[in-house]
């Protein structure tokens, strides 16, 4: 098999604020085209920050998404969020929550109120996937991912550990159910710790360093809160742990299909983005305070 060569490594340096809750780095797109690195067309990342307690949740209001996915992955800190078909929970740390907005959607995101009080380290992932054309039209739902339900694989010569989210590793079957095909793990390596990866070459395929530093295909050294995409030119990626190392990977299938897209709305025409903004305008997405 023929290695993945690295397409960029990024480093965070801009952060955005998304409410008042989350300090961002948009990892995906970036300065790019959303149709890059399909089917994630969009990730933000809330790198480790300290948030002074609250009594009042930071966060961000109510909103829409109509068209995909959001992923919210929680590293550190708790997240809570409550929508306009009634439903609510919360987001623990190593959980997973994959909320399809598909036909769309009202919902708000806040820290978690007792977190909040106490305040600290919060760390986060927010990764929006794409959806084919006919999906868009489904109805939402949620999954709640809980971390301890994720499928650990362990690896040979105590190297660490894969928690298979979405997709499979090596077999292994992640709980989360896609409309794609989508790879999505925590890796979880100890120093020293070695592991080939291997996707189908036209698969999109990136990681992110949330703790530890990783050398990426052998010569390419990879600090915390890096990214790194690769290109669609072979299917092995190799990752050696130079600390103890947390990544996220994920690869998915591209979907192909045309994007247009404005804010929280990603449809397939600008004719469907209008409408999509009329039903919004008009109430449509239905109510919450
Ligand atoms: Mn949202």
């Amino acid at each position: 098999m023929k290695t993945k060569n690295i397409l960029s490594v990024t480093k965070p340096e801009s952060p955005h604020m998304v409410g008042d809750g989350f300090r961002v780095f948009n990892l995906i797109p970036g300065d790019y085209s959303m149709k890059e690195m399909d089917p994630f067309i969009m990730l933000d990342y809330n790198s480790k920050y300290n948030f002074a307690p609250s009594l009042i949740p930071r966060g961000v209001g109510a909103h829409p998404h109509k068209g995909f996915e959001t992923v919210t992955i929680a590293y550190k800190g708790r997240v809570e969020h409550h929508d306009s078909s009634g439903n609510g929970g919360v987001i623990a740390e190593g959980d997973v929550q994959w909320m399809s907005a598909a036909s769309g959607i009202l919902h708000k995101e806040f820290h978690e109120k007792e977190w909040s009080k106490k305040g600290g380290e919060f760390q986060m992932v927010q990764l929006w996937v794409n959806l084919p054309a006919n999906d868009k039209k489904t109805a939402p739902k949620y999954q709640s991912l809980r971390h301890q339900d994720f499928f650990k694989v362990s690896l040979p010569n105590d190297a660490g550990v894969v928690e298979v989210i979405a997709g499979e590793f090596e077999g292994h079957k992640g709980i989360a159910s896609t409309f794609t095909p989508i790879h999505l793990y925590n890796l979880k390596l100890k120093k020293g710790g070695k592991l080939a990866l291997n996707f189908p070459s036209e698969y999109s395929t990136a990681l992110l360093m949330i703790e530890g530093s990783a050398k990426i295909n052998y010569d390419q050294v990879v600090p915390e809160d890096n990214f790194v995409r690769f290109k669609k030119d072979g299917e092995s990626v190799f990752v050696e742990a130079l600390s103890d190392a947390l990544i996220l990977v994920m690869s998915g299938k591209p979907i192909g299909e045309p994007i247009a897209s404005y804010g929280p709305f990603v449809m397939n025409t600008q004719q469907e983005i209008r409408e999509a903004i009329d039903d919004f305008n008009m109430g449509r997405f239905g109510y919450l305070e």
